[in-house]
This record gives C-alpha cells, sequence and structure tokens, in this order.
C-alpha cells in the first residue's frame, strides 16, 4: 500500500481559499513521505502579475526541498470553456480543470458536456473530482461514462482520484486504466495537515488494478 504513498497533485494555499503558505503545503508532504507535491490554487483569485509571484514562490520552495514540487492550477469549467488562457497555463506545469457546485453544474447531461468542454481544452491536463456532484443530479449510464473515457483517451486527458470526494467512481477508474488514461491522487487540501491525506485514492486506485505506469508525472518519481 505504502508503494502509491507518494503523489498529492490537488493542494491549496492562501493564494486562493486555503489557510496555509506553500512552504506549509510542502513540509507537510515532506514530512508525511510523499515524493511529489503540487500547489493548485483556484484560477480566479489570480491577476498575471500575482501568478508570477505564486509561480516564482513555488519555484524557489522547489529549489530547497528534497521532494519535486509542481506549480499546478484549479480552473474552472464554464458553459463557455475553461476560465484559463493559453499564456497562463503555459507558465504552469499543469492545470486542472473543475466543474463546481457554486457555479451551478446543471443537470447531469449539462454537467458531462462540461467535462467534454474541459476535455477537449488544449490548456487541461487533469480532470478535477470528476463526479462529485452526482449523488445530487444523478449517475451517467455506462455508456456515457465510455464516452468521456474515449474523448479523454483521444485528447490525451488524466483524472484525479480525490480522497477529499471520494471520485471517481471505482468502475470509471478501471475504465481510464483499460484505455491507459493516466490517474493521479488528489487531498484537494485546504489546510496544511490535510496535505496528503490520499488514502481512499490510493485504496481505490489499488483495488482497480492501477500500478505505476498508470500514474501521471510517474516519470517524477
Ligand atoms: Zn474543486
Ligand atoms: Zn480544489
Amino acid at each position: 500500500m505504502k508503494v502509491f504513498r507518494m503523489i498529492d497533485i490537488h493542494t491549496h494555499t492562501q493564494y486562493s481559499d486555503g489557510i496555509g503558505m506553500i512552504g506549509d503545503n510542502v513540509a507537510e508532504a515532506e514530512k508525511k513521505g510523499l515524493k511529489l507535491v503540487g500547489i493548485s490554487d483556484h484560477v480566479h483569485y489570480f491577476t498575471p502579475k500575482r501568478l508570477n509571484t505564486y509561480i516564482s514562490e513555488i519555484r524557489q520552495i522547489k529549489k530547497d526541498s528534497e521532494i519535486t514540487v509542481l506549480a499546478g492550477i484549479e480552473a474552472n469549467i464554464l458553459a463557455t470553456g475553461v476560465d484559463i488562457t493559453t499564456e497562463m497555463a503555459k507558465k504552469l506545469d499543469y492545470v486542472i480543470a473543475s466543474a463546481h457546485v457554486w457555479l451551478d453544474p446543471g443537470g447531469i447531461d449539462a454537467y458531462l458536456d462540461l467535462i467534454k468542454i474541459a476535455i477537449q481544452d488544449e490548456n487541461v491536463d487533469i480532470i478535477g473530482h470528476f463526479g462529485n456532484v452526482f449523488p445530487y443530479i444523478g449517475y451517467p449510464s455506462y455508456e456515457e461514462y465510455l464516452e468521456i473515457v474515449e474523448l479523454a483517451e483521444e485528447y490525451g486527458k488524466a483524472f484525479e482520484i480525490s480522497s477529499r470526494y471520494r471520485v471517481p467512481e471505482l468502475d470509471f477508474i478501471k475504465l481510464c486504466i483499460r484505455r491507459g488514461i493516466k490517474l493521479t491522487f488528489a487531498s484537494d487540501a485546504h489546510i496544511p495537515s490535510d496535505v496528503g491525506a490520499i488514502r481512499w485514492s490510493e485504496k481505490v486506485f489499488k483495488k482497480a488494478g492501477g500500478t505505476r505506469e498508470d500514474l501521471l508525472f510517474s516519470e517524477l518519481l
């Protein structure tokens, strides 16, 4: 089990709605024995100038750390597209795109349409907490899951396995592995002590038959 406890790609800091500093998240990741931690604050808290400050702070902390520290961001999927510019995305190591409840993802069809928009967006690398709204809006059929997976395969997108929301479902993760779609682990920590809280992600990944090769950024581990 311990062998997979190495990645947390989704953590927030004071740069958006988290309460820790970037250094606090990295210190916690080091303490918990992670190999890789990503900082992924919400995109709508940034101006281009503030993004530069954020990235240089992450790069500086990375230099002083023994573990890999990546500069990411969490963008919002809107009906009009994902709210990140190519210019911003190019400066970052990765972009997570999430459909957020506070933006009203609509019913199941509307939600899946949002996910498809994000999968086809060249600025996006990872789909965030896919399905966390299903308990409220209903679950997709197997065919609908398959459609999402096929599109992700075509566009080379990854999915995070979120320990915070306990999504996606096991069957969806199995489909991803079968299709060679990369997966990654996410605590979605908003306080430093939650960084590396990815036990559920590891468990379900292992249960689905995932191996090191199925992990995004496995080359950095
Ligand atoms: Zn989110
Ligand atoms: Zn988040």
